[in-house]
């Protein structure tokens, strides 16, 4: 997506060699326009997909995976990474490594907002390593015995294992922007899926 690769170009700061940051637009400012035509497109690649809930990550997947689920018109459904005193139904769960913050998280989803009849596309705001999709997967397909239609993803690191691992088992991911590697503090791109 052109405008999200500006959008990279001229408010990303490559802050560790692998990590990009992203806060004026994404990971703590919020551009709506911007997410609203990210969501355009997943909405559009997997308009026949008979998605019947999209789901994320709190806190940065929230927003194109809201304004996504709106377009596609079902509910959006975020894992917590703490455990609310409100959440004492059942929950499916999974142990997440995060790639910035070194630290692993249990995410947790009520029970009773996926089940088995869902088909769902998980949104993410970054994949690196694949770590936090494989755990949504795990808690949506094992733990609900739901279906995972595919992966929305933002930005992709493709230098990183993410994608071959969740391709290799078998995921469709569309990934708005796809970078190829950091040279000299400047951003490369790969051709992105969308
Ligand atoms: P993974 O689980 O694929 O290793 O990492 C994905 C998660 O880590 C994303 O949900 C995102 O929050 C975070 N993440 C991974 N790489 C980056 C990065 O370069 N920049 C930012 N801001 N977040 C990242």
């Amino acid at each position: 997506m052109k405008e999200l690769e500006q959008a990279i170009e001229t408010f990303g700061h490559i802050i560790e060699p692998d990590i990009l940051k992203v806060d004026a637009f994404l990971n703590h400012q919020v551009n709506p326009k911007l997410m609203r035509a990210c969501a355009n497109t997943f909405a559009q690649k997997f308009s026949q997909a008979g998605i019947t809930k999209v789901v994320t990550i709190e806190s940065s997947g929230i927003a194109p995976a809201l304004y996504t689920a709106e377009l596609l018109d079902v509910p959006m459904v975020f894992a917590r990474k703490k455990a609310s005193v409100t959440m004492n139904e059942e929950v499916l769960q999974a142990e997440v490594f995060s790639f910035t913050k070194k630290t692993t998280n249990r995410i947790s989803i009520e029970k009773r907002f996926i089940s088995a009849d869902d088909t769902v596309l998980i949104i993410d705001d970054f994949l690196a390593n694949g770590q936090a999709v494989t755990g949504l997967i795990d808690m949506i397909e094992t733990q609900a015995k739901a279906r995972v239609a595919g992966v929305g993803i933002v930005i992709e690191k493709a230098f990183q294992p993410g994608r071959k691992l969740l391709e290799d088992n078998g995921v469709t991911i569309v990934s708005l922007a796809r970078i190829q590697e950091f040279v000299d503090g400047h951003i490369v791109f790969a051709q992105a899926d969308a």
